[in-house]
């Protein structure tokens, strides 16, 4: 690849429609967003378990409700939104995030991306394949609009492993039994990249989450707003903010190594608004990085998942379950890749650890925080 990719990053204090829409049109102008006039674009939220936004789970809704705003004001002739978070209904709305409500009120169509899906081979994966939306064909353009978090298997979670949502349902369970290594779990979501493509990526990191992420974390206001027509770009730029080696991040890494980035080096990436270098977070509570297993591990991992199951779990901290917190809702049981959950008599939480992967989808999907991983929180 021969041009630079191109962050836009820039302050947006509050989520009101006038910080919003002004940040947002500054962003997508330096960005260069591509032009929408007479296209259909699919917009690819982080909806993850629908949560309400002030948790800073997901992308907000007054993001997405500006984004719509300027996208038909720019010609688009149809927006689409749409996820598929692990264990909702194939009927499922986004209420509780409030963003099936903007859908509606914006005239955005929602799409369940679980309904009828199509079959993709996903590169580099030893011949898998995952049901992607059948949308995704039908559209011109997609956008990632991911949130900052940290992430505890991956460390952060970005516009591109945002994409994970678009594997439909629980078929995302099954990924994480297949590769269960941070290694091997980043070329599968690499390959998944590499079928999606998106054409452009926002972040929403007015609030951002810290420490046990994506889901256990917690709130924390740092008034950015990032776009760029490159995911990996953005989220390289996002590592630096939250006070990571970009290449520490085994999906960053993988991405690289693969080719999928638009960069060969990050002085590569320009910045025409704020540099992401100025803007290190050097407190922000990231997830501690456990020492990185071999290349040898994600190579063959998904041949041999019982072998490296077993070997993963000696290094990568549990997930604890509080009694006194746990509602016996079932949903970490459900979304178990190992089997490894089940409830008792009394309606708590009993842990096989010799069957669990470190997945950490029980963490993901918890209501009641009643879910914590051990050695703590983050660095
Ligand atoms: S117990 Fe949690 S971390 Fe372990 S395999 Fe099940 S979902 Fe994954
Ligand atoms: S998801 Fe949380 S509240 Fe529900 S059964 Fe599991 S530990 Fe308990």
């Amino acid at each position: 690849m021969t041009h630079r990719p191109t962050v836009a990053i820039t302050r947006c204090s509050t989520y009101s429609e006038t910080d919003l829409d002004k940040s947002l049109k500054e962003i997508c102008e330096a960005a260069s967003m591509p032009d929408v006039a007479g296209k259909k674009v699919l917009l690819k939220p982080n909806i993850l378990s629908d949560s309400a936004p002030e948790k800073a789970i997901t992308t907000r809704p007054e993001v997405l409700r500006s984004l719509i705003r300027m996208l038909y004001a720019k010609g688009a002739t149809q927006v689409l939104v749409g996820d598929s978070p692990g264990i909702h209904s194939p009927n499922f709305v986004p209420k509780t995030s409030g963003i099936g409500q903007v859908c509606s009120e914006e005239g955005a169509q929602w799409c369940e991306f679980a309904k009828d899906p199509k079959m993709h081979h996903i590169p580099g994966t030893y011949g898998l394949k995952l049901p992607l939306p059948k949308v995704m064909d039908t559209v011109d353009l997609i956008f990632s609009v991911a949130k900052m978090k940290t992430h505890q298997l991956m460390y952060a979670t970005g516009s591109v492993k945002n994409l994970f949502g678009m594997v439909a349902g629980l078929h995302k369970s099954s990924c994480h039994m297949l590769y269960p290594t941070r290694e091997s779990f980043a070329r599968m979501l690499a390959g998944l990249y590499a079928v999606v493509k998106p054409h452009f990526a926002i972040m929403d990191a007015v609030v951002s989450m810290e420490g046990p992420g994506p889901a256990g974390g917690s709130p924390r206001h740092t008034g950015l707003l990032l776009a760029s027509s490159d995911c990996t770009a953005l989220d390289a730029a996002q590592a630096i903010i939250m006070g990571y080696d970009p290449f520490s991040l085994p999906l960053v890494k993988e991405l690289y190594d693969r080719r999928l980035t638009q960069w060969r080096s990050l002085e590569e990436i320009s910045y025409p608004l704020l540099a992401a270098s100025e803007l290190v977070l050097s407190d922000f509570k990231r997830i501690k990085q456990q020492e990185r297993t071999s290349l040898f591990n994600s190579l063959i991992g998904p041949l041999f998942t019982r072998y490296f199951k077993f070997r993963h779990q000696r290094h990568e901290p549990k997930p604890l379950f509080d009694p006194e917190k746990c509602i016996g809702c079932g949903r970490c049981v459900k979304i178990c890749p190992g089997k490894a959950l089940a409830l008792d008599t009394k309606q708590k939480i009993v842990a096989d650890y010799s069957a669990c992967i470190r997945c950490y989808c029980c963490h993901e999907v918890c209501p009641a925080d009643a879910i914590t991983i051990e050695h703590g929180m983050g660095e």
